[in-house]
């Protein structure tokens, strides 16, 4: 039976598959395991550790690597001063000691545990990991999960502890699509998986690959995994594209991705990874009952904020801060909660997926009384476009030529939203379709107006590819002291990585490297020239320990500032990109603030 195979066996497979260089042998290794060790059911024990990403059986481990090295450190038995604990904790870090797998926790994990805890497994039985997994997700406090972990590492050698660390993570690296591994286990698993988000369910209903199984609908209470938009590069690709059909043109919303499933009094709120939100259900459930005018339905959307004073949706990132104060009774009077339902999937007791989009913006008019800044709808006609603040264009119109796309793309850049969402009015939605029924189009790397040149005061190792390797920058503006004299200060400003190819980036890193002064555990206070705030996404891995041998980065960003409160600058940017490596510009001739505060102010990009 699977769930009595040894974890050995498993962690060899996993071996296997991440050597075998082809796909097609990749997939075979899987079937031997399948055909060999679960034969007699329960695979679902061995399928939910190698998809660990999609099993929502036991909650989260809340452990990501920092967190997780602390705790495997203290399970170790490790002084977190020692050399390994160093090694663990400023995993990202290169150089000697960690070499190639600087960069990768679960590799610098296992060189830590070799020397720790030798070649012989100790045993473990795949029914075993689970019940020790599930402990290690109830836990509810660190000295918990250290104590499993311990447990864990008592029962595993070096090799099988490197396999749970990646299973904890979510990521095993195997070199093997989701899609080929629900394959080999069954022709119809992806199928079901993306009507239900439920691996347990699909594996216990598809026990025989040999029986196939009839196409099964969408259910309410059940999470679906969501219809994609493909992207396109420009107005004239996208109608191109859609050549033909009948197209709507949407606003494309910058918050959270949500289904709302309501079964009676029974309301769910699913994100994209298919996990129910609470903390939704506490500050909307009520404006959804009282609104959402049938007993069982599904919506699709985006969970947004809106801003009662602004009289407009507020800028991404403040959804799960007004969610939570919402739960704890300290309801803002300025900011609320705000669904905006762009389609519907369910209704009474029929999924409507296979009806149009047209038939379905119809549906929407009928089952939701939209509640301004609340609940509101998203179709051609009436729903939000009847009360956008006055001047600014509609959210969502049906377009005739390629210049009403621009037109409406336009506008939105102007207005400073995410992009737009080209749909077809024909299409039915798709579970986990990206196949160019949506399309989206975004402003992404619009030059920001004017130069940003900007200077390199930090720097953070990369991961995986670039493990132990600088890869993205702190940079800052100047903060001139007065006229005709250099700076003295630099302030933190933003984290840009992209941009460069790895050359470009190799040239800038040497440059550099002589002049870096590492911050690692604990970190310490930044050379007295930077200004920076105590927020610890911003500490970078290195700091330039003098700003005269330091390079001027030139760089571009979406046309959106952000207000910021992990930098020190008032303002930080919204994806920002390297444009080119300024070396003809000396570092005193870097953007100061208040040149870029005028920036903002005259883009109007408060
Ligand atoms: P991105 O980072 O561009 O949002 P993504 O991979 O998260 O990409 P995509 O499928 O490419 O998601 O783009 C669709 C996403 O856009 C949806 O998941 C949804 O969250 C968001 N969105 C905002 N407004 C709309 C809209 N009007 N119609 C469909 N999706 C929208």
């Amino acid at each position: 039976m699977c769930e009595e195979t040894k974890f050995s066996v498993l962690c060899s497979l996993f071996t296997w598959i991440q050597r075998s260089r082809t796909s097609a042998k990749k997939r075979s290794k899987f079937r031997i395991f399948l055909d060999t060790f679960c034969i007699n059911g329960h695979q679902f024990s061995a399928i939910r550790l190698i998809l660990p990403n999609l099993d929502r059986e036991r909650g989260s481990y809340g452990l990501k690597e920092s967190v997780l090295a602390t705790c495997l450190i203290d399970a170790l038995g490790m002084s977190r001063e020692s050399e390994d604990a160093l090694r663990l904790i400023n995993w990202r870090k290169g150089g000697a000691k960690t070499g190639a797998n600087a960069g990768n926790f679960a590799m610098v994990a296992a060189e830590v545990l070799q020397r720790r805890q030798g070649m012989t497994s100790g045993g473990l039985t795949i029914k075993e990991l689970n019940d020790l997994l599930d402990c290690l997700a109830s836990s509810e406090n660190r000295t918990e999960k250290t104590s499993v972990l311990s447990t864990l590492i008592k029962k595993t050698n070096a090799q099988e502890m490197k396999w749970i660390v990646m299973i904890i993570l979510k990521d095993l690296k195997l070199g093997i699509s989701e899609k080929s591994i629900f394959h080999e286990f069954h022709p119809d698993a992806e199928d079901l998986f993306n009507v239900t988000c439920d691996l347990k369910l699909v594996c216990e209903k598809l026990k025989d690959r040999s029986q196939r199984h009839k196409r099964q609908d969408i259910e309410v209470g059940k999470a679906v995994r969501p219809q994609l938009a493909m992207r396109v590069a420009d107005a004239t690709a996208a109608w191109k594209k859609l050549h033909g059909k009948e197209v709507v043109v949407e606003c494309k919303f910058d918050g959270d991705r949500i289904q709302i499933h309501k079964n009676g009094e029974e309301i769910h709120f699913f994100s994209r990874n298919f996990l129910d939100h609470p903390e939704y259900k506490y500050a909307m459930s009520n404006i959804v009952a009282q609104n959402l005018l049938v007993d069982r339905c599904i919506l699709d959307g985006e969970m947004l904020v809106w801003d009662i004073s602004l009289n407009r949706f507020a800028e991404f990132g403040s959804n799960q801060e007004i969610a939570k104060a919402a739960k704890e009774g300290l309801d803002s009077d300025r900011q609320v909660l705000s669904y905006v339902a762009f389609d519907i999937l369910y209704v009474g007791d029929t999924s409507v997926i296979h009806q149009t989009l047209k038939e379905r913006h119809e549906l929407l008019q009928k089952v939701v009384k939209p509640l301004k800044g609340r609940f509101e709808i998203l179709v051609p006609s009436g729903g939000l476009n009847t009360h956008r603040p006055s001047g600014e264009p509609c959210w969502s119109l049906i377009a005739y030529d390629v210049d009403d796309v621009e037109r409406f793309f336009k506008k939105t850049v102007e207005n400073r939203d995410e992009g737009i969402v080209l749909k077809d009015l024909g299409s039915k939605w798709e579970p986990s379709d990206r196949s160019g029924k949506w399309l989206k189009l975004k402003p992404e790397y619009v030059h920001a107006g004017s130069d940003l040149d900007v200077l390199i005061i930090g720097g953070y190792y990369g991961s995986g590819r670039r493990g132990g390797e600088v890869a993205q920058f702190l940079v800052g503006l100047a903060d001139h002291s007065g006229p005709d004299t250099y700076p003295r200060r630099f302030i933190s400003f933003c984290r840009v990585g992209t941009g460069l190819s790895d050359d470009e980036l190799d040239a800038v890193v040497t440059k550099l490297k002589p002049y870096f002064r590492k911050n690692e555990y604990p970190k310490k206070a930044p050379p007295s020239f930077y200004q920076v705030t105590n927020n610890s996404k911003e500490r970078p891995d290195i700091w330039i320990d003098s700003p005269e041998k330091s390079i001027i980065l030139s760089i571009t960003s979406d046309i959106r500032t952000i207000r910021s409160e992990v930098f020190a600058a008032p303002y930080s940017l919204r994806f920002p990109r390297i444009d080119c490596v300024r070396y003809d510009k000396p570092w005193h001739e870097c953007l100061d603030v208040q040149s870029f505060m005028e920036l903002v102010h005259s883009s109007n990009g408060t």
